[in-house]
């Protein structure tokens, strides 16, 4: 599943093949991903020109002057620019053909992903109460301290919660978690100044990380086959269960926590 990082190289990727282009048309293939794809992007971004790319939590925001075009590739999805001639794939659901003979498509198998539209006076309700980026100054090391008070859900929880910080996604959390040598199991108000300080430097460091190793794949999206793939990462505890701790002679463990896959060494992380 692309988490945030892989959103942010699919923003970088993008970035300098398709601003300043204008659109010459629009497609729509399968209209019904997460939710419909509205019938008026046809006519609405028609002869438009895209002014910017940005992303918020694991969303790509695409700038016109009237609005954005708010893209999420959900469990599958990915985008690439190709030469407007090459054969489409079977999942591929979007396409924005654009004036230079290219065309950024949208490939999602399983569509879960949503391509969606925002007037600059009438925001989508989902992006509106979002924690702050994780790699963003906003998100300090008194950020997550200031949010724990009272909390009685386990720090993995509290951390992959995006009203406390967006883009902190199950494997992430594992790794930030064993970094900063916490336990996954914590209670998040039960949790020092201090230690909230070490977790939030490691969330950076691991998502930037993260970031780094997957500039290497930039380059795929321009190529004809243009799925990026997501990141296989050097990870230290996902996945790792029953192995040894590359840190101490413990022995990763796995648990289940809020439905989901948590692995932690019950020997360093407290
Ligand atoms: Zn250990």
């Amino acid at each position: 599943m692309p988490e945030l990082p892989e959103v942010e190289t699919t923003k970088r990727g993008l970035e300098p093949l398709i601003v300043d282009r204008k659109i010459t048309s629009v497609h729509i293939y399968k209209k019904k991903l997460r939710w419909e794809i509205p019938k008026h992007l046809l006519g609405t971004l028609k002869n438009k020109t895209i002014q910017k790319i940005s992303r918020r939590a694991k969303y790509l925001l695409i700038d016109f002057t009237d609005g954005q075009l708010v893209m999420h590739l959900g469990m599958t999805g990915s985008i690439s620019v190709v030469p407007s001639i090459e054969p489409l794939k079977k999942h591929h659901h979007f396409e924005i053909k654009l004036d230079n003979s290219t065309s950024m498509r949208f490939h999602d198998p399983r569509r879960f992903g949503s391509i969606l539209w925002q007037n600059n006076n009438n925001k989508l309700s989902l992006l509106k109460n979002l924690g702050p980026e994780p790699l963003s100054y906003d998100f300090d090391n008194y950020s997550l301290y200031n949010s724990s008070f009272g909390k009685t859900k386990n720090i993995k929880a509290f951390i992959m919660d995006s009203n406390i910080v967006v883009g902190v996604g199950n494997i992430y959390a594992s790794e930030s978690l064993f970094l900063a040598g916490i336990s996954p199991k914590r209670k998040a108000g039960k949790t020092s100044r201090n230690r909230y300080y070490s977790l939030t430097q490691s969330i950076k460091k691991i998502l930037s990380d993260a970031i780094n190793n997957g500039g290497t794949t930039l380059n795929d999206f321009s190529n004809v086959d243009g799925e990026p793939g997501y990141f296989s990462q050097v990870l230290s505890v996902y996945g790792r269960n029953d192995k040894p701790c590359i840190r101490c002679d413990g022995t990763i463990k796995k648990i289940v926590q809020n439905q989901r896959a948590t692995y932690y060494c019950p020997k360093c992380q407290h």
